[in-house]
Formats: structure tokens, sequence, C-alpha cells
């Protein structure tokens, strides 16, 4: 990493605000090579961001170490437009649905989509979350028709993104129907070559790459999302696919390029590491992790990596597998920063010219002026949205956080949880909820908000931002012995391999202890419901969303819970909650005890 260091410097020095190759001499004496320009501008993680986003998701460190406010549609709009040369390509990494504010999320994400076409987006990768309402919910984003359930939006017949979404890791599973053999007929006699590959490799689900010609040469995009998809996305809804190794399928990707004259070749990638936090986004702070790995090892074919999914900004040059240098970069989140990177394709080999590569974090700072007619779009949707989210559903009589105590809940964790327990006791007859952390995205707080609907109450909309992913609500029934092993996962060491401590947030009713330095297999005792103690082979029906039930974030046991009973959607179990208790002190979160 300090070899980054050293060059970043350097590239301060040479290109004011960015990265530069600076590889090898200057070629004098040599015929010059004809090479053209292509300038690519990138986003990553966008999350449906169409209204500037606020706290700290609307912040970031700039170039010159200051924090400032960045991101908005219209503000994004207007630096691309200010970006945008004749020679530009507009890509992006994936997650730019799922996981939205309620604007983009009432209407299955179609105005986010619909931002990104019109701002000229041509590529993207896909993201774990572009599977959060399942494949068959993607292909419709893709190509376009009404929601099976919800029916058209009020912007009428969905048209289908204007922008390829590709996804080389993403294969169908093997004897899912006539898909592989109707994908390599229709592949005809004259492509053996691809054919071959296609059979060690398996039929992609998704394109699994996109070609854009620039100034007379192609530039081949490769598509690739996080192999860990199936750990948090609902399972249901990507049942017949597989996401496969990210470098296999690259280099797969990359040979196919090859073969129909594509050398220059970006990969697009779902995937990143972490930095230290407060760097300029040009700087090179990240720790080499997942997304290191895919963007050292994937083919020397490739000349660059674009990523995504970690939500940091970096600009760095990796070792291609020949010893080459590439960029590696990443634009955070949350359309705070658009990634520039410039360069020249060589006409003759249709390659990229590694040294000329020059890439800058720009960020979309709001001291420019918006763009008007992006504006006017998110004005309309926001128009159309706030009959929903300005409606209020219960009071609160103080902030009601998702901050964890030192055992691992929060008082918002545990008020979901029993607001998931009471929307299922009847029909799914459940008898305690365990909720996510991570899926109690914010907290809830007294003061009114700017729509200034009177202190302590709380909006459909503010509750929305708490729970924004649209999960079902669903019970199983677990043994008590099952119940312990889920709740062994919520620690590192165990065969589920959870990263990181992960406490699911429980309904008031359910109390037991933890030792975080017994053993793995041993650390969990005392479990009570309703203060009567559970014993191994006692059978509990357990609420939780579909996410957990089918076995996201790590909780592999939970897949073996039976009797599945799908229920509301969380946030409606969550609005109901507070329908039935309009006035809600925030819960001591005091259920679980932590012992030595
Ligand atoms: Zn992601």
């Amino acid at each position: 990493m300090s070899r980054s260091f050293q060059r970043l410097a350097l590239a301060g020095a040479l290109a004011s605000a960015g990265l530069m190759f600076a590889t090898g001499p200057a070629e004098a004496g040599n015929r010059p090579a004809k090479t053209v320009p292509v300038r690519l501008l990138s986003l990553n993680d966008f999350h449906g961001h169409l209204e500037p986003p606020t706290g700290s998701s609307g912040r970031l460190v700039d170039e010159t170490g200051a924090t400032v406010e960045a991101g908005g549609a219209a503000y994004i709009a207007a630096h691309m437009e200010q970006l945008t040369d004749s020679n530009t390509i507009k890509v992006a990494q994936g997650d730019l649905i799922g996981a939205t504010p309620l604007i983009s999320a009432a209407f299955h994400d179609e105005p986010s989509v619909e931002f990104l076409g019109k701002i000229g987006i041509t590529t993207s990768a896909v993201g774990n979350h572009e599977f959060d309402e399942g494949y068959d919910e993607l292909k419709r984003i893709m190509y376009g028709g009404c929601h099976p359930v919800d029916g058209c939006s009020p912007a009428g017949q969905w048209k289908g993104a204007k922008y390829d979404y590709i996804g080389a890791n993403v294969i169908l599973k093997r004897n899912t129907g006539g898909a592989e053999k109707d994908a390599l007929a229709a592949l005809g006699k004259n492509t053996g070559a691809i054919r071959g590959l296609l059979r060690q490799y398996g039929v992609p689900a998704l394109p699994p790459v996109s070609i854009r010609w620039m100034n007379g040469v192609p530039v081949g995009f490769i598509g690739l999302v996080t192999r860990t998809t199936p750990n948090i996305v609902t399972a249901e809804g990507i049942k017949d696919l597989e996401f496969v190794d990210e470098v296999k399928a690259a280099n797969v990707a990359s040979k196919l390029l090859k073969l129909v004259g594509v050398r220059a070749q970006v990969v697009l990638v779902h995937e990143g590491d972490q930095v230290t936090p407060g760097q300029s986004p040009d700087a090179c702070s990240a720790q080499p992790g997942a997304g290191n790995r895919i963007a050292t090892q994937v083919d020397a074919e490739i000349d660059m990596i674009l990523s995504g999914h970690s939500h940091q900004a970096y600009l760095c040059t990796v070792t291609d597998p020949k010893g080459g240098k590439r960029l590696y970069s990443q634009g955070g989140s949350f359309g705070r920063v658009i990634t520039k990177v410039d360069f020249r394709v060589d006409t003759r080999t249709r390659d990229v010219v590694r040294s000329s590569v020059v890439a800058d974090n720009q960020v979309v700072t709001r001291t420019v002026t918006p763009d008007p007619e992006i504006s006017q779009f998110v004005q309309t949707w926001k128009d159309r949205v706030s009959t929903v989210a300005n409606k209020p559903i219960g009071k609160i009589t103080a902030d009601i956080v998702n901050t964890a105590a030192p055992s691992g809940e929060s008082p918002l964790g545990n008020l979901i949880a029993d607001g998931q327990l009471a929307a299922a006791k009847n029909g799914g007859n459940a008898q305690i909820a365990l909720m996510n952390p991570g899926g109690v995205r914010a907290s809830l707080t007294y003061a009114s908000s700017p729509a200034g609907e009177g202190d302590g109450v709380v909006t459909y909309g503010e509750a929305f931002t708490v729970q924004p992913f649209n999960n079902l609500l669903q019970v199983v029934t677990l043994t008590g012995a099952q119940l312990k092993t889920v709740l062994e996962q919520q620690f590192p060491g165990g065969p589920n391999n959870q990263a990181f401590t992960k406490i699911l947030q429980p309904s008031s009713n359910f109390t037991y202890s933890y030792s975080a330095s017994a053993p793995w297999g041993s650390k969990i005792s005392d479990m009570k419901i309703d203060g009567v103690p559970v014993t191994d082979t006692q059978t509990i029906r357990v609420a939780a969303n579909n996410f957990l039930v089918g076995g996201g974030d790590a909780f592999a046991a939970f897949t073996e819970g039976t009797d599945v009973w799908s229920g509301p959607l969380d946030i409606d179990a969550f609005a109901a909650h507070f329908a039935a208790n309009p006035v809600i002190a925030p819960p001591v979160p005091d259920h679980i005890t932590v012992t030595p």
C-alpha cells in the first residue's frame, strides 16, 4: 500500500487532483501510436437518493480535508453535465436501487432507474440490492412492465431501464428448466469457443458484458456482484441463481470480449474494501480485502476495476497478474462522488494505454446550480409520495434509538421485534421475534422533522426510514436446540462463518445470557420465554423477516425452521404496532444478560 501512497503523491503533483499512472519513460523517438481518448464517469451505491441525503449520509470529507455536503439527483445531474465531454461513457457499479428512501421505494425504484437513464448511465453492474425484490423483479426493472402486485406507478407503464444491467458471475442454477439448452441453441453453430466457455462455466442469468464504442474503438464492461449476495438478500427471490467466484467469472467474460476483438476491458464490480476514515476521496487507504482480491487477481487483459458495495471512496493502483499497473477505485455512496477516469486507447491494438490512465473522484457538491429538469422530476415524485410519507402513524415519548447497549440490543430493535411478534401472533402463532440489527436503519427522533408534524409524532415516512427493505414478516418452527444455535451464530468462529458479532434484537418476552469469551457452541444459556425456561426439545414459533428466515447474515440455523408462515411486510407490521399502541415509550434494552 505504501507504493500507492507514493504514486498518489506523484499524481498530486502531476495531475493536480487525481491519480496518474506514470509508468515507463516517455516514448520519444518511437513512432507515435494513434490513440483516441475515452472518459468514464461512474457512480456506485446510489441507493435511490433522489433527494439530497441528510445527516452523515449527505456529508463527505473532500480533497482539501473539509467536510462538505454532497449528493442529490439534481446536483449529480449538474456535475455529470459539467464533466461530460464528447468522449464520455457513463457507467455504474450497482446498488443503485434497493434499500432506498420512500420517494423511490414506494414506486419499486422506478423513479431512480428513470433518473439514472436521464443522466445517461449506459451500463451498470448489478449489486446485491438489485436482487432485494428478487430476480423476476430485477428483470421487470430491466425490461419493463407493471408490478405484478402493485400495478403501474402514477407515471404509467414502466418502460424498462435505459441502461444495461450486467452480472457475469450470476449463473442460472443447473437444471432449472430448459434455460441452459435454449441459451446454447441461441448461440448458433459458428460460436464453438463461446459454447465451450459456457459449457464449462454455466449459463449467465444476466448479460455478462456490455460493449460501448467510442471514437471508433470498443470498450468492454464486465459486470460482477459480490459472491456473498445469497447471504444478504432474500433467499426466495434468487432461488434459481448461483453467485459464482468473481475472479473466475471475470476471466471467462474477459476471454469472451477478447474473442470478439474487445481489448479495452473495464470491470464494474459490486464488491469493495474498507478505508481509514477521514481520507480524501482521491487517497488510497483501502485495506486489502474482498475487493482487492478481485482487483489484483482478474486477468491481466482487464485494464481497470471500478468497485462498489463498501460505500468508501478511494483511488488505488494495484498490480495485475502479469505485473502491470491498473486502477482500482470506488466512489463512496448515495451519489456523493462521481469517479472520472480518462485514458487513451490504441486504435491498432484496441487496448488501453495503461500509462495514460488518470482517475479523479469528484465530490458532488451542492454549491453548483442544480439541474432544473431533474429538480422538477424529483419534485414530481416528491409530490406523489408526500401523501403517503406525511401521514402520522403514532407518537413516541422520547427518542427511540438504534444505538446498541453493551449487550448488543437497542431500544428500537426491541420495539421492532415487539411489533413483529404482535403482527405474527394471530395467523403465524409466533411466540417470540428476532430482528437483525442491520435492518434497523435509523433512530426515531422525538423532535419534529422539517415536515413540521409536531414533537413526538411519528410519520409513515419516518417509520419507513427505519424499516426500508420491504421484507416479509415470517414465522418458522425451531426446536429449543435450533434456537440456541441461531443465537450461537451471532458470534464469529462457528461453522456459519459470521464475520463479526451480530446480536439479534429480541422481543421483550424473550431473555437469555451469553458469554462472549466462552467457546463457540456454549456461549448461550438461560433462554426463557415469558420467564419460562426453554428446553432443547420443545418447539418454538419464531417470527423474523424473510431475510433472516432465508439464512441471511449467516444465520444458517434459521433455514432448518419448518412450517413457514408468511405475513405482512415488516414496515406494515411496524406501522400496525403504532396503530395498536398510539403513544410508545422507549423500551429498555435489558433482555440479554452478558456474563464473563
Ligand atoms: Zn452492496
